[in-house]
């Protein structure tokens, strides 16, 4: 009898353990509640209208296209019942399966921040890049018809959370703000309008090596980012943030870059562990303890780093069973899920064919952080930081090939080249009926 596996979710990990899985005899469905792959990485840029959201989505019926053994169904999946071996989705239809892959990622983490959930933006999903576009487009002209309203035309940007993500949203929205004043005309106080970048610990980029954080700091300074660290956030309303020094901002658009969590999404569901994040604790093989034929991947999971970690940091004292703790783990990052997708799908393959299981070893490919336009870092393994515009294309390049899709590929290529070359003619488009006053947005899609 033919095998069934079911890949629940179509992002890196996801889709990475189904392609695994093809051609094999095993029956592969592939659950999600978009239709599409989203590009994370990108979707900095889609919300500040430097790319279009088909730019960084991919269809993922199309990456499937040849593949006769996989499926593809369309839909939230509401519930995992391992005792049943039945997934329930939002429709009431239930999926039986032999194996489970949990690839569903991660959302954002407020930590109990009064109001950062309801009035901050936050950048996960497309929807979220096109939401926060539209904020920041409307926001902008608004600035333009009615500068008393907003400080005398001189806007405050306030992006909360100095990682990756924060960097890279910060200087794309300086970018944002430069050609809008000087191609689009708008009418917006340049010389007072101020974008900070707010951070709790000590140094950005704090998964970087030390160096790269100086060279984010210094970077985002010299465009005229004011970057506030060991500066929490204790409260964020309609119109205001308060920080954790005493000050209160008042600005226009707040982006939420403060961190991830499992918790509230449907891996959290699962009997296990939680490790750091709300992560899901998994075994060595990546299957989750009690359940062989569950694995969980990506973001969702508590990756361990394998054998080379284990035996480079042997004074750890974690002993087997123990939650571990961050170091121990891989962080969230697409290679991390590219890997640990395709490892469980290998272990799928081992039981089917009798064989034992293998423990994970992450295989680390370096970080990459971008600053904005010819401004990046990259990160080897061997600890080498490059910067600058050599970091920039390395970052260009690598992304690219992720990039699912020969199509996509080029043609995020080609917009990037048009960007970098004509950059002021990007597609700064509202797409949307949006109102933006001081008393917040509506939005109508
Ligand atoms: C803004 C941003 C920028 C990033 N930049 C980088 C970068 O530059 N480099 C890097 O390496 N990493 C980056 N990352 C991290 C990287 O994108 C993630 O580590 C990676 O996407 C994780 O892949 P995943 O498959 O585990 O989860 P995801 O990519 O989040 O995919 C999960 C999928 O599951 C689906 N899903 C969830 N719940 C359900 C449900 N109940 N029913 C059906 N479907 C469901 C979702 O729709 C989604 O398609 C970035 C992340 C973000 C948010």
């Amino acid at each position: 009898m033919t095998h069934r596996v079911v890949v629940l979710g179509g992002g890196f990990a996801g889709l990475s353990a189904a392609k695994r899985l093809g051609k094999s005899q095993l029956d592969v469905i592939v659950i999600d509640q978009h239709n599409f792959h989203t590009f994370q990485p990108l979707l900095y840029q889609v919300a500040t209208a430097g790319l279009e959201p088909a730019d960084a989505a991919y269809p993922i019926r199309s990456v499937f296209r040849q593949s006769q053994n996989i499926s593809f169904r369309h839909g939230r999946v509401t519930q995992i019942c391992p005792d049943d071996r039945i997934v329930v989705l939002t429709d009431g239809s239930e999926l039986y399966y032999d194996f489970l892959i949990v690839a569903t990622g991660a959302a954002a983490a407020f930590h109990g921040i009064p109001g950062a959930s309801s009035h901050t933006s936050a950048l996960y999903t497309l929807a979220d890049a096109r939401r926060l576009r539209n904020r920041l487009l409307s926001t902008l002209e608004s600035v333009d018809s009615h500068p008393e309203s907003w400080n005398g035309g001189a806007p405050v940007f306030v992006v909360i959370g100095g990682g990756p993500t924060g960097v890279e949203i910060a200087g794309a929205i300086v970018e944002l703000l430069d050609v809008s004043v000087h191609h689009d005309r708008l009418r917006i106080d340049r010389e007072r309008t101020r974008v900070i970048l707010v951070d709790a610990l000590g140094r950005l980029l704090s998964g970087f090596d030390e160096r790269a954080s100086q060279y984010a700091e210094s970077t985002l300074a010299s465009r005229g980012i004011e970057v506030r660290l060991r500066t929490a956030v204790a409260e964020v309303s309609q119109d205001a943030v308060a920080l954790s020094d005493g000050e209160t901002i008042s600005p226009a658009v707040v982006v939420w870059a403060g961190g991830m969590t499992v918790a509230g999404t449907l891996a959290a569901q699962l009997p296990a562990e939680a490790g750091p994040g709300q992560r899901v604790v998994v075994a060595p093989d990546l299957s989750l303890p009690g359940h062989p034929e569950i694995f969980v991947v990506g973001d969702a999971s508590a990756v361990p780093r394998g054998a080379a970690r284990m035996t480079a940091s042997p004074t750890d004292g974690t002993a087997a069973g123990d939650v571990p703790s961050s170091k121990q783990l891989c962080p969230q990052l697409a290679q991390v899920a590219i890997q640990s997708g395709e490892h469980a799908a290998s272990q799928v393959l081992n039981r089917v064919a009798g064989l034992s299981t293998q423990p994970f070893a992450y295989h680390d490919k370096g970080m990459m952080a971008t600053i904005g336009r010819r401004a990046a870092i990259t990160q080897l393994p061997n600890g080498m930081v490059i910067r600058g515009t050599m970091g920039w294309f390395g970052w260009l390049g690598l992304h690219l090939v992720y990039l699912i899709g020969f199509r996509n590929r080029l043609k995020v290529l080609i917009n990037w080249w048009w960007r970098y070359l004509d950059w002021p003619s990007g597609p700064r488009l509202i797409v949307a009926d949006v109102e933006v006053d001081r008393d917040g947005t509506a939005e109508v899609a």
